[in-house]
C-alpha cells in the first residue's frame, strides 16, 4: 500500500510526523511520502519513526505556486532535505506565509476578534501558520461550526481573513525540486478551478520546465477525475502518482491510504525512486 501525499503538524496536519507514520504503518502502508506545505521540518522525525516500524518514508514537500492568478500545488517527491536551493526557496515561502498570517490576523481583528496572531501561532506550534490554523481558531472561538464552514465564510477570496499572496513561480518550484534530486508532481490536478484548456496549458508548461508527474489518484478526486487525469498524464508523458492528501483525523473527508489503484495505462512515479 502506497500513499505519496500526507501532512503532519509540521504544516497543517493534526498528527505529529511520528504519529502519522505509525498510523500509516498500522493501516498497512509500506511506502509513504510526508509532503507538508512549504516545509521539510517534519522529515527527520518521520524518518526515525519509519525506521522504527519498518516503513519506507519518502521525503517530500508540497510547494505553493502562483500560476496565472491561481494557486497550484507542486509536490516534490524523494527530495534530499539538505539541499541549499530547496531550503532557501522554502525559507522564502515561510517568510511570505508569516507576513500573510499577520495581515490575516489584522483583518480578523477588525471584525471584533482579539489576539488572533498569537492564538494562531500557538495552534501552528511555532511553524508558519496556514489557513487551516486560522480555521481551527475560528472553530474554537465558536465563529463557525467546523473547518469547512470556516473556509466557506472566512479565509477565501472575498471573505474576511483572505489575503492574497505571491507564492513561488512554477519554474522556481520545479527548479528547487530538481536541484534536490526529487521528482516534481502536480498535486490534485482535478481540483483546480480552471478550464480543461487552462489545465492542459499548465501541464504543457510544467512538462517543458522539466516536471515529472501528475497526481492521477488523489483523495480529493472522484473516480472519474482519476481516469481523466490518467489520460492527461499519458498525453503529456508524465508519470502518475497516488496520494490521499491526509491531514489527520480532524479532517475526516480524507482517509489515509485508502486509494484506488492507478488506472492500467499509468506509469507509476514510485518506479523511479
Ligand atoms: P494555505 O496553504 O495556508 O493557503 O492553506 C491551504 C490549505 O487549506 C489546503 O492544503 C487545505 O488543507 C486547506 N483547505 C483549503 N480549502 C479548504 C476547504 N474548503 N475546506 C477545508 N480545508 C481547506
Ligand atoms: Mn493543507
Ligand atoms: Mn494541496
Ligand atoms: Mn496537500
Amino acid at each position: 500500500m502506497i500513499d505519496l501525499h500526507t501532512h503532519s503538524s509540521a504544516s497543517d496536519g493534526s498528527l505529529s510526523p511520528a504519529e502519522l507514520v505509525r498510523q500509516a504503518h498500522a493501516q498497512g502502508i509500506r511506502l509513504l511520502a510526508l509532503t507538508d506545505h512549504d516545509t521539510l521540518s517534519g522529515i527527520a522525525a518521520a524518518q526515525s519513526a519509519a525506521q522504527d516500524c519498518g516503513l519506507r518514508l519518502i521525503p517530500g514537500v508540497e510547494i505553493s505556486v502562483s500560476w496565472q492568478n491561481k494557486v497550484v500545488h507542486v509536490l516534490g517527491l524523494n527530495v534530499s532535505p539538505d539541499t541549499p536551493a530547496l531550503q532557501q526557496g522554502l525559507a522564502f515561502l515561510a517568510e511570505q506565509r508569516e507576513q500573510r498570517a499577520q495581515k490575516m490576523a489584522q483583518d480578523l481583528e477588525k471584525r471584533g476578534l482579539e489576539g488572533v496572531y498569537a492564538a494562531v501561532k500557538a495552534l501552528a506550534q511555532g511553524q508558519a501558520p496556514g489557513r487551516v490554523h486560522f480555521a481551527r481558531y475560528l472553530v474554537q472561538q465558536g465563529k463557525v461550526r467546523d473547518l469547512r464552514k470556516a473556509f466557506k465564510h472566512y479565509l477565501v477570496r472575498g471573505k474576511p481573513g483572505y489575503v492574497a499572496i505571491q507564492w513561488a513561480t512554477l519554474s522556481e518550484a520545479v527548479e528547487w525540486i530538481c536541484q534536490a534530486g526529487g521528482l516534481a508532481v502536480i498535486a490534485h490536478p482535478a481540483r483546480y478551478k480552471v478550464s480543461r484548456t487552462q489545465l492542459k496549458r499548465l501541464l504543457a508548461e510544467f512538462k517543458t520546465l522539466g516536471g515529472h508527474g501528475l497526481e492521477v489518484v488523489s483523495g480529493s478526486h472522484s473516480r472519474d477525475d482519476n481516469f481523466q487525469m490518467a489520460r492527461l498524464a499519458a498525453h503529456f508523458g508524465l508519470l502518475s502518482s497516488a496520494g490521499s492528501d491526509y491531514h489527520g483525523p480532524a479532517h475526516p473527508w480524507q482517509k489515509l491510504g485508502q486509494l484506488p489503484t492507478l488506472p492500467a495505462e499509468c506509469r507509476a512515479v514510485w518506479e523511479a525512486f
